[in-house]
């Protein structure tokens, strides 16, 4: 026989036993989002590299660690896209959505960055990610969050996130902030790894994001960056604050929240739970005003957040929230001259006449009791059958396969029974 190929490493397939789980979680983001009336856009997966080098930043662990990078056979160097902000602003620019008018989107799709698989973290991931271009208020930034909090209570997982919030605030207010935070990385430097004596360089204050329990210890005593912000940065922090109050969210302002992303600027939150372990940001997002500017647009306010699928999966296998619409309702069986025909008909119009029903027809051939257990097995709710007996008069025999009683009716008393089902 021949060697079988796997999949690549941290890039998982979607089986058909796990697929109606995300299909009922997709479902469930997508009316949640519409109801506040934004818009789907669908992004390439490949993008230039320099996109992600400039928008996501040098110094950030998914551009200097994380990313597929390749050379296509014209010597480009492109990238499979690890987050798709990058890509949104780079079509929204190029296809002029946001010269006069704002937009309100969102996307989702497959994430690539070249991380340690383990649960919660894959190579191949996906994300809802929404994006708005074009307001300035704290007002669009608590609609996010509410709409977030909404997304939570839809899928029942509200009491299992909580809300981290924080101001970064502007580029002025951070480099003030920066000059102090380097000096005070200077004095400790004895007790910084290496990834932290790089970034206080580099990206200082990546250091307060570390997971290292010695330089989270100093870090108490470190500058606040509240201290620094600007009025207007302070503005809008209490302006978002008020919002989330007066709209029942709650939320701890983490002073050490400041995403790993470097386009972030003012608002920036995580969605966090306790139920996954070390994985546990199940959404993150901020503002970044200053982003579609660099790239290239012109200033533009934008704000936004992403969503790992895969963590809102767990989660809810975890929590034993996996109910879900079966994927087959009636199943329809077939034995006898001229049956198979009659059976094909019948199903069809089965899905004419109850819109939402699904009906899977047997192939293959084989006694009723072989077809049974194949329609057991599927988890359909009911067998349809047809002899000739029936074909003759007009007729089916409707088998319950979980009461398991067992009826003969008229085509049209058929329809009438499987409404009911949808
Ligand atoms: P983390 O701190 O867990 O690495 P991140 O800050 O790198 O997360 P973002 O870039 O903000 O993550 O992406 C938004 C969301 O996408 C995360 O909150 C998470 O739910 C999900 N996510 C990020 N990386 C992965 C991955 N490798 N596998 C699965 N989900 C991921
Ligand atoms: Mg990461």
């Amino acid at each position: 026989m021949a060697k079988t190929i796997q999949a690549i490493r941290g890039m998982n397939d979607c089986l058909p036993t796990q697929s109606p789980l995300w299909q009922k979680l997709e479902n469930t983001v997508k009316n949640v989002i519409s109801a506040y009336g934004y818009s789907e856009v669908r992004m390439p997966i490949v993008e230039e590299t320099n996109l992600f080098s400039r928008a996501v930043g040098e110094e950030t662990d998914v551009v200097s660690k994380e990313m597929y990078t390749f050379d296509d056979r014209n010597g480009d160097s492109l990238t499979l896209r690890p987050e798709g902000t990058a890509g949104c602003v780079r079509s929204c620019i190029q296809n002029s959505l946001i010269n006069r008018d704002e937009q309100r989107v969102w996307y989702m799709g497959p994430m690539f960055r070249h991380e340690r698989p383990q649960k919660g973290r894959y190579r191949q991931f996906h994300q809802c990610g929404v994006e708005v271009f074009g307001l300035n208020g704290p007002d669009v930034d608590a609609e996010l969050i509410m709409m977030t909090a909404r997304l939570w209570r839809e899928l029942g997982i509200d009491k299992h996130v909580r809300l981290e919030l924080n101001s970064i605030g502007s580029v002025e207010d951070r480099a003030d902030y920066r000059t102090a935070l380097v000096a005070f990385l200077e004095k400790h430097v004895d007790i910084l790894d290496d990834d932290s004596k790089r970034r206080m360089h580099t990206n200082p204050l990546r250091v307060l994001d570390t997971k290292n329990p010695d330089i989270q210890a100093i870090l108490g005593d470190a500058p606040r960056l509240s201290d620094y912000l600007g009025e207007e940065s302070k503005q809008h922090f209490s302006g978002l604050c008020e919002l989330l109050d007066a709209a029942g969210i709650e939320y701890t302002v983490n002073q050490r929240l400041v995403r790993g992303l470097d386009y972030y600027n003012r608002t920036v939150f995580e969605w966090i739970t306790e139920s996954l372990g070390a994985q546990g940001t199940v959404c993150g997002g901020g503002r970044y005003d200053g982003l579609v500017e660099q790239l290239g647009g012109k200033a533009t306010p934008a704000v936004g957040f992403a969503m790992g699928l895969e963590r809102l999966v767990l989660m809810l296998e975890t929590l034993e929230l996996t109910d879900v619409r079966r994927s087959v309702d009636v199943y329809v069986v077939t034995a006898g001259e001229g049956t198979m025909m009659a059976g094909l008909k019948l199903a069809e119009s089965l899905r004419e006449q109850v819109p939402g029903l699904r009906v899977m027809s047997h192939f293959g051939g084989g006694n009723f009791k072989k077809q049974f257990k194949r329609a057991d097995k599927v988890g359909a709710a009911v067998a349809l059958v047809l002899g000739e007996n029936e074909v003759a008069d007009g007729t089916v025999v409707v088998k319950d396969l979980i009461g398991g009683s067992q009826d003969t009716l008229s085509h049209s008393d058929v329809i009438t029974k499987l409404s009911q089902l949808v």
